[in-house]
């Protein structure tokens, strides 16, 4: 699996031009464009490949960019989801989610297994990432299933496209050796894996509107503050040896109870109450050093097993 690195990355590393349109100008669909960046092809060994088309896409004087673009061992989320990128000239900017493999669309049939399964395992995790975010938005997980440019375009399309199919004259991506049939396998199986719960982004979104912070998806230095706030009692760190001399956040409380249930397996009470039994359960997921900062309790919003 693929770690998908913190942040976004041409906010964090604003582009030399615009790389993308704030807001959308029609409602996002649930419609994935699969392309590959051209970028080169890493086989083996540490894959910089994603790491270097974000930079490229930073510093290019012309447009053109993804929402996600991965390799065989990261995922870069270079723009928000409710934002438009700049992939497809044909229209599907305004309501398609673009994600893009960092390498060249021909070499599918030259590639041995391993990578290529790598690869595809990367593809179908940025799938579910979309997917995910756009199911926590209300909407359909796209169907495991490859649209005709005309389906693509209905109101209530479902499912995925090549570059290839949407612009034909002028792209071949992601490559007529792409394995479509595996990479459903491999969206639908990172779905498994981690989509039965909300996404990170929907539970960062959570405890942010619990503490009162705008729910904008992502930790700052003010969402740690109020959480510390409401999760502590104070600002800085938590000894739980001494938990019930702080004043909780009842609510924040609930959060992580209900979460370590869901995620770990716990079965403690659901009541706010920060009492023994989650406090061992508290202790036994999250205690470094004997404190339990917001950082620390942010694990949470991780799967199980990463
Ligand atoms: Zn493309």
């Amino acid at each position: 699996m693929a770690i998908v690195r913190d942040g976004i990355y041409l906010e964090d590393n604003p582009p030399v031009r615009s790389q993308f349109r704030v807001g959308r100008r029609d409602p996002v669909k649930s419609v994935i464009v699969v392309h590959t960046a051209e970028s080169g092809t890493d086989t083996s060994g540490p894959d910089p490949k994603a790491e270097n088309v974000a930079s490229f896409i930073r510093g290019r004087s012309s447009a053109g960019s993804y929402h996600l673009v991965g390799d065989r061992d990261s995922i870069i989320q270079l723009i928000r989801f409710d934002n438009e990128a700049f992939h497809d000239r044909t229209g599907s900017n305004r309501w398609a989610i673009g994600i893009s493999l960092a390498m060249n669309a021909a070499d599918w049939p030259s590639l041995a297994s391993s990578p290529r399964n790598e690869l595809v395992t990367t593809a179908g995790q940025m799938a579910a990432i979309a997917a995910v975010w756009l199911r926590d938005r209300g909407l359909d997980l796209p169907e495991p299933r490859l649209l005709t440019k005309t389906d693509s375009d209905r109101l209530d399309a479902s499912g995925f496209i090549s570059h290839a199919r949407r612009d034909p004259t002028r792209r071949t991506d992601p490559g007529a050796g792409f394995p479509w049939s595996s990479f459903f396998a491999a969206y639908q199986q990172a779905l498994t894996d981690g989509g039965n719960e909300p996404g990170r982004d929907a539970l960062i979104r959570q405890l942010q509107s619990l503490v009162g912070t705008t729910p904008d998806g992502i930790v700052g230095p003010l969402t740690i503050a109020a959480l510390n706030r409401n999760w502590l009692g104070n600002d800085e760190s938590f000894d739980v040896s001494v938990a019930d001399t702080f004043v909780n956040n009842p609510r924040v409380i609930e959060w992580v109870q209900a979460r370590i249930n869901a995620r770990d397996g716990f079965s403690v009470d659901v009541d706010g109450i920060f009492g023994p039994r989650t406090e061992a359960a508290v202790k036994t997921l999250l205690q470094r050093g004997g404190v339990i900062t917001a950082e620390s309790f942010l694990a949470l919003v991780e799967p199980a097993d990463g």
